[in-house]
């Protein structure tokens, strides 16, 4: 096993489920070790691999988290009826605050900073069973919890920036910082909060001013991992979520002219947005992502056979071009609706907003990244992550990581370790040829 395979397999082995997943399914949660959710344990892991190799580590709190201890030593039994074979353990339960934190590594080159690379993956995964926490290597393969989405990249950036602190001869203009950054799988509170804190607003506000807007003087290039396969993407689509409500008249089910159908007025919604919507949506298109789309994800309505039901509710998920908004959209998916005189309510659902992300490709610092990397064109993705936060915080950003998002959130999360290795080696390489 290379350093970097040992790497991500040890960090496969510290889950670190996003807490947001845990309320989903409190009966598993509470089955779960206490250390299954937070990123705290693959934040501790990461920032001693860093001290030891020389580099300046600090930690970002984001969020404060509450763990929920059990135990059995003696104290106040709680939930017993939910503990029917525990009678006589005492098992007790204390709760314990501790904070998500964003973690930053910084090597500093040996001369005046000009400019700076961020390395920006993220530490958090989605939920999966116990099973899934042991690394097993298989047919060239690393098998686990996130191998690919996203811990293949922390191991590519984290082992690729040690090996330069203690390499010969490395940048002495640039610096870089990886950015090990919380919760991208729920609501992206690691990217949302670094580029809140002074030290980063730094790097986005200049970026934003009309004269680092022309693209001779940009200083400043994020490279948030993800599974890109290790292609270099510089778009990605943005996501809307709304849900939609349709309300009607309950009446006996014997006698539904009494009544008016919620459902069934939902049901031309539903019919709507899947053909005429799409349609139209499929006429959209991105030079590098393609259409965009909608996706009716939920529906809810009714309570009983013998009810005319008098309420409704789908949810949809709609991925964004750049240059689409939600109230944009919002607006379009109103006006459809209404000129096919169907009534609905509409309401937004995300907790934050998922911003399309379009860097432009010709940026200096993108362009040598494809150069080192080899790659003619930049690509684009469909699945949304952090590059757009800090993108829209004024950072050139673009996405770029070994595996494939095929793998990722599946039960069987794999990724190539020849992918692994060179991913490593094509940031090494790209950071190495930095001024
Ligand atoms: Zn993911």
């Amino acid at each position: 096993m290379t350093r970097t395979e040992k790497l991500l397999a040890d960090l496969i082995a510290l889950p670190s489920v996003n807490p947001a997943f845990a309320t989903q399914n409190v009966a598993s949660a509470r089955r779960a070790s206490p250390s299954k959710f937070g990123e705290k344990n693959v934040a501790d892991f990461l920032a001693s691999i860093a001290a030891k190799a020389g580099l300046e580590v600090e930690f970002q709190k984001v969020l404060p988290f509450e763990t929920e201890r059990w135990g059995e030593t003696p104290g106040e039994p709680v939930c017993a009826s939910d503990h029917p074979g525990s009678r006589g353990r005492s098992p007790h339960q204390s709760k314990e605050t501790v904070f998500r934190s964003n973690l930053i590594v910084r090597l500093l080159p040996r001369n005046k900073i000009r400019q700076t690379i961020l390395l920006a993956p993220h530490l958090d995964t989605v939920d999966a069973d116990d099973s899934q926490f042991l690394p097993r290597v298989k047919n060239g393969r690393l098998c686990g919890r996130g191998a690919c989405d996203t811990k293949g990249s922390v191991a590519a950036m984290l082992s690729a920036l040690c090996e330069l602190a203690n390499a010969k001869s490395r940048p002495n203009e640039t610096e870089i910082i990886f950015a090990g950054l919380i919760d991208e799988e729920h609501a992206q509170a690691g990217s949302r909060a670094l580029v809140r804190s002074s030290a980063f607003r730094r790097l986005g506000q200049s970026a934003t001013s009309p004269d680092r807007l022309k693209s001779e003087l940009q200083t400043t290039l994020a490279i948030v991992g993800e599974p890109t396969r290790l292609q270099v993407v510089t778009a990605h689509k943005g996501s809307v979520w709304l849900q939609l409500e349709t309300r009607g008249k309950a009446a006996h089910g014997a006698m539904p002219w009494l009544g008016q159908n919620a459902v069934r007025e939902m049901a031309g919604i539903v019919s709507a947005l899947e053909t005429d919507y799409a349609a139209r949506l499929r006429k959209r298109k991105h030079l590098l992502l393609g259409t965009a789309t909608v996706s009716v994800g939920t529906i809810c309505g009714g309570t009983q056979p013998n009810i005319v039901p008098d309420r409704c509710v789908i949810s949809i998920d709609r991925r964004t071009l750049p240059g689409e908004t939600e109230t944009g959209v919002t607006r379009e998916i109103a006006a459809l609706l209404r000129s096919k005189s169907l009534s609905v309510k509409i309401f937004s659902t995300k907790l934050a907003p998922a911003l399309p992300l379009e860097t432009n490709p010709k940026l200096p610092l993108v362009r040598q990244l494809l150069r080192s990397i080899g790659q003619v064109k930049p690509a684009g993705v469909d699945f949304f992550c952090d590059a757009a936060v800090l993108a829209g915080a004024g950072i050139p950003s673009v996405v770029f990581g070994p595996g494939d998002i095929a793998q990722a959130h599946t039960t069987d999360e794999w990724i190539s370790l020849a992918s692994l290795e060179r991913g490593r080696n094509l940031l090494l390489d790209f950071l190495k040829s930095l001024p």
